[in-house]
């Protein structure tokens, strides 16, 4: 199942760390994706603080 990185979003399948981030906490409760192709170009990037290219969640639940 795919799960979500809590520190920078970004969607990971079997990885324990978070590639991007070094991350190591991530959760599975998350709604919304969006595939940032190019993070210069999106306003989803800018939004949300992204800087390099991936699937990230966009609404991860806290609780
Ligand atoms: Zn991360």
């Amino acid at each position: 199942m795919s799960k979500a990185c809590k520190s920078c979003r970004l969607i990971i399948e079997t990885e324990s760390v978070c590639p991007l981030c070094q991350g190591t906490e991530f959760t599975e409760r998350f709604n919304s994706t969006a595939q940032i192709f190019d993070p210069t170009k999106s306003e989803i990037a800018a939004k949300l603080g992204i800087k390099a290219p991936g699937r990230y969640a966009i609404k991860i639940k806290e609780k």
